[in-house]
């Protein structure tokens, strides 16, 4: 019971189209089909079996996940052979945790540029690309993309487009700083 809601929990996350783009960009393009595998197998080399990837690029997008603090290994001993086979687990909390702060310090990010510059983005695209001004001067106010006519990035704009992945506590917090800074 408790897994299968994990496995739910999980495939929810996965589907975000910020959290996979956090994901590739953290640990690279194979990092979804590897977090995924997870479900199915523990251990490198059978997790390259099941993706058709080689064994070195699977260790490598479990070491950077490992790094970032959501997925951990075990280690047996084979004491005929004197090898180590790893066995890895994702912990689901730990990776929501590391969603959130990867998440917020984009937005905040962004929340600071609002507030010190003038930037534009496209609110078809979304804010993956934020021009500068002369930037958008360039381009005549529009999205190169879509060609809808660009919007100035403004703070109550971020807090809008931020992420509802269960993200309220996130918000309040997010609210917070914003008060702190402004009785300075
Ligand atoms: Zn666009």
């Amino acid at each position: 019971m408790a897994k299968s809601k994990a496995v739910d929990e999980l495939r929810d996350l996965l589907s975000d189209n910020k959290v996979r783009r956090a994901l590739i960009e953290t640990a690279g393009e194979n990092a979804i089909a590897v977090i995924e595998a997870l479900n199915k197998a523990s251990q490198d080399e059978d997790i390259a079996k099941l993706l058709s990837l080689r064994v070195s690029d699977v260790r490598s997008v479990l070491n950077r996940l490992n790094e970032e603090g959501f997925t951990y290994y075990e280690r047996t001993k084979d004491e005929e052979t004197g090898w180590y086979s790893y066995f890895w687990t994702l912990d689901i909390n730990k990776f929501k945790e590391w969603i959130k702060k990867k998440l917020l310090s984009k937005y905040e990010r962004l929340r600071l540029m609002a507030n010190e510059g003038e930037y534009y983005f496209c609110p078809h695209c979304g804010v993956d690309v934020v021009y500068s001004f002369e930037e958008a001067m360039d381009i005549n106010f529009k999205c190169p993309k879509c060609n809808e006519t660009l919007d100035l990035l403004e703070e109550e704009k971020v807090l809008k487009m931020m992420p509802k992945l269960d993200f309220s506590k996130l918000k309040r917090r997010f609210k917070k700083t914003k008060k702190r800074r402004k009785s300075k």
